[in-house]
């Protein structure tokens, strides 16, 4: 059976970038009948927040990603020290005292003398007396993998195949001076235990790909397939790393996106596939594939959400809305006349509020200077609300009548004063909705 996960650290907002990762793991579970993990990387105590946690629940609950089960690093922290232990009895993990600054000063030589800077094991050449000194000086000890210098290969589901010389790499450090098991440990433990048999993350983790798979081997597992997917940058190909504050899912959802774009899009952008708007998540799970994403980095504009959110919330049924409007107060017997008026109209749910403000409580008139003598002429022919289906019809016929203004000269005029704006929905079918039209009231007050 299929196992992937979602594993982000509980230290932020899920922004863009994770939906990726987050969306491409589900639908392979999803593709395949298989399971969904979301797994917390929270060993990292301080920087892990409840609030991230539930944070990122909520996120994926609105997205209709489910989990199907969780599960959370700083349970196992009993776990991480067993396979510890083992592999510092396998002679794999030694023991390093060098603080930031002596492995600084290392590096900057290495690379003088035009070297990879990659870590000497100068502490591998230590022997217990060595040890036990430095440890009287007060240095405290730290953990490090022994990687095997060979070559590390796999077939990655983006990539292709790939290798990386394990002699171009740090031994990575995996247990830290204060016990902190870090990320590469913790994760290739879970990714063994949990039977985790994709992993699909960001290009980003390529190296520690190679060091996983070495450490996986090491406590005598399997690795999962591993697939990279490319980074997403900006519009123009700028780094994303930055603004991915700005485009935390939360906020994207606050603004109005709705989650069908964001999901139709993320699941197909950087693909072989055109985007198109899908309904829901089986539809986007059929024909998704992870062999037809490309290595070379994303372009994502934010922007390109407003249409394909645009074009869902039109497309909705009343059913799919009438709580909203009732939350808005749209008395339920012209719901359905509201609904297909404002409808077209709307970029975005959130916009609805306007539309309505506007038919219960009409708007500013907005009247341009040379037309003030014709509009209150035009006024004077408007009967007060409530009005039929024929009432702009007949009203505008009565104001040609009067006036001899025909097309837009006659039309326009009348619709900024009636509704403050030059664009919306056809006036025939709003007027029988405006329960107030203030040009009148200021008329008559
Ligand atoms: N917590 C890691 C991250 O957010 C997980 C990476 C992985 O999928 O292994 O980058």
């Amino acid at each position: 059976m299929t196992v992937t996960r979602f594993a982000p650290s509980p230290t932020g907002w899920l922004h863009i970038g994770n939906l990726r990762t987050a969306l491409f793991n589900y639908l392979i579970a999803r593709k395949t009948g298989g399971q969904f993990i979301l797994r917390l990387d929270d060993t990292d105590r301080e920087r892990s927040k409840a609030e991230y946690v539930d944070g990122i629940k909520a996120d994926l609950d609105w997205l209709g990603l489910h989990w199907d089960r969780i599960e959370r690093q700083s349970d196992r922290l009993g776990r991480y020290a067993e396979m510890g232990d083992s592999l510092r009895a396998a002679g794999r993990f030694y023991e390093c005292f060098e603080t930031p600054t002596e492995l600084d000063l290392k590096r900057k030589k290495q690379l003088n003398m035009g070297k990879p800077p990659v870590y000497d094991r100068a502490a591998l050449a230590l022997d217990d007396d060595a040890r036990e000194k430095l440890r009287a000086e007060g240095r405290q000890g730290y953990w490090r993998f022994r990687l095997d210098l060979q070559r590390i290969e796999w077939t990655d589901g983006i990539l292709g195949d790939l290798s990386i010389d394990a002699a171009s790499v740090s031994d990575p450090v995996l247990i830290r001076a204060d016990g902190q098991v870090l990320y590469t440990f913790a994760s290739s433990v879970d990714d063994m235990d949990m039977g985790i048999t994709h992993v699909v993350r960001g290009a980003d983790h390529v190296t520690n790909t190679a060091t996983q798979i070495q450490i996986i081997r090491a406590m005598g597992g399997t690795a999962p397939a591993f697939a990279h997917h490319s980074l997403l940058t900006g519009p123009q190909g700028e780094a994303l790393s930055k603004r991915l504050g700005t485009l935390s899912l939360r906020d994207l959802r606050a603004q109005g996106v709705a989650r069908e774009a964001l999901l139709s899009l993320m699941a197909r952008l950087g693909s072989s596939q055109p985007v198109a708007l899908r309904a829901d998540l089986d539809e986007i799970a059929e024909g998704f594939d992870l062999a037809q994403f490309g290595a070379a980095p994303t372009k994502f504009d934010a922007a390109d959400l407003w249409p394909l959110t645009r074009a869902h919330v039109q497309a909705l049924p009343l059913d799919a809305v009438a709580d909203r409007l009732r939350d808005l107060g749209v008395p339920t017997e012209i719901a359905p006349a509201f609904w297909a008026v404002a409808r077209e109209n709307i970029d975005r749910l959130d916009d609805l509020t306007d539309w309505w403000a506007l038919c219960r409580d009409g708007a500013t008139p907005e009247i341009a200077p040379e037309d003030t003598d014709f509009v209150a002429q035009a006024l004077t022919l408007l009967p007060p609300p409530p009005y039929g289906p024929q009432a702009w019809a007949d009203w505008t016929a009565a104001v040609k009548a009067a006036t001899g203004r025909k097309g837009k000269g006659l039309f326009m005029p009348l619709r900024k004063a009636l509704t403050g704006r030059g664009h919306g929905p056809e006036m025939g079918a709003l007027m029988p909705l405006l329960q107030r039209v203030r040009a009148l009231e200021d008329r008559l007050a």
